[in-house]
């Protein structure tokens, strides 16, 4: 693959990057740098005690506590945040992609600067892009506004993310990374970006899996998570976005585990149309990069099939319609029987050819 080629134009927003660990008893300093201080924290319920413990620590630069962040950003749960948001002068999001949506659907409609700080690998505080659910159908814009400002990675905060959502966020980041290696508008330094963000997942995840508090590991996977998150801010994303986005929209399965199933059998379907861009990958991953991401994924115990994740096996005829309908550019022509195909294998958890 060349290193450099036309058509140099990636997207850059004026974002502050930060990591290290203890970073969240910074936020206050951040607030006071950017003249701010009237901060609405957001979380979701199960993450409440961080966003006391920060509300505690910002004292009178805190507004309120809003703690019902949920999965898919529901435009009724945002109507609420907005009202709570009166009187804020900005945003503070502690936790995965569920809660930095709402951070990104609040700042959408009021303009208001986020400060995130990430305890998940998703990277959507990498992203101007919003998913948000208005009457049950998930849809998906991208704005400058939405883009949060400031993003805290501190790694203290990602080790007590169970090794299960470990795994599959992990696999989560590096499906970005890999569909950014193929995609239309793909660029040199996206090209760089996401094979140093699979190279880091690749050799940090059996590590944090080992050794889940080892702060350094967590430290260079959070910086793996940056940049697989910035490469899907800089490209257009393909099927396995696409399938991904089909079954949890529509069959409501969990985002990071359908990512983790998915990966190694989107990356097979695209393997010979994307040869050369997806070679260094076929190289990390013993020479097939859709047999090897499988194995990688068994290795670590992530889950393999969509029948063990709520898909029934009677779904399929209508997520491959669903699934070919307005289809994603991908480098492999969407197929139907192709894609039906595809889902069997991941809905039976089968390693791809
Ligand atoms: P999540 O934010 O939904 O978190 C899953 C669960 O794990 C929640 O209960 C959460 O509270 C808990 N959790 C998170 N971090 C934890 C930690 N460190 N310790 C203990 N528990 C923790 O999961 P996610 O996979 O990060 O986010 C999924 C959502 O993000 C989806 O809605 C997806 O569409 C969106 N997303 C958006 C983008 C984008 O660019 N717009 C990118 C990636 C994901």
């Amino acid at each position: 693959m060349r290193a450099f080629y036309a058509g140099f134009d990636p997207l850059h927003p004026p974002v502050r990057i930060c990591l290290g660990a203890g970073l969240r008893h910074a936020v206050g300093e951040e607030l006071r740098r950017l003249g701010l201080s009237r901060a609405l924290v957001l979380t979701t319920p199960e993450q409440i005690s961080l966003g006391e413990m920060l509300l505690e620590a910002l004292g009178p630069l805190a507004h309120a506590l809003f703690s019902r962040a949920a999965m898919h950003t529901p435009l009724e749960v945002t109507e609420t945040a907005l009202s709570v948001a009166a009187g804020a002068d900005c945003l503070v999001a502690i936790g995965g992609g569920s809660t930095i949506g709402l951070a990104k659907a609040i700042a959408l409609r009021t303009d208001l600067p986020q400060i995130v700080l990430p305890t998940t690998y998703a990277g959507s505080e990498a992203t101007p892009v919003l998913g948000q659910t208005i009457a049950g159908v998930k849809e998906t814009l991208r704005s400058l506004k939405v883009q949060p400002e400031v993003v805290l990675y501190d790694p203290e905060l990602v080790v007590t993310l169970p090794a299960k959502l470990t795994v599959t966020s992990g696999l989560n980041a590096m499906a970005h990374a890999v569909e950014a290696l193929y995609a239309q508008d793909r660029n040199p330094l996206s090209d760089q970006l996401a094979l140093a963000g699979i190279r880091i997942f690749k050799d940090g995840l059996p590590r944090v899996f080992a050794e889940p508090g080892n702060l350094m590991t967590r430290e260079e996977t959070q910086f793996g998570s940056w940049l697989c998150g910035t490469v899907l801010a800089q490209v257009g994303m393909a099927l396995h976005h696409k399938l991904c986005h089909t079954l949890g929209g529509s069959f409501n399965l969990p985002h990071a585990e359908t990512h983790a199933i998915i990966l190694p059998h989107s990356a097979a379907y695209n393997a010979a149309a994307a040869a050369s861009a997806l070679a260094p990958v076929a190289e990390m991953f013993d020479g097939s990069i859709g047999g090897g991401l499988y194995d990688f994924a068994v290795t670590l115990g992530a889950p393999l099939a969509l029948k063990d994740i709520g898909l029934a096996e009677n779904d399929l005829d209508r997520a491959a319609d669903l699934a070919v309908e307005s289809p994603y550019w991908n480098p492999r022509p969407i197929e139907r029987a192709g894609i039906r195909e595809l889902l069997q294998q991941a809905w039976e958890g089968r390693r791809p050819e």
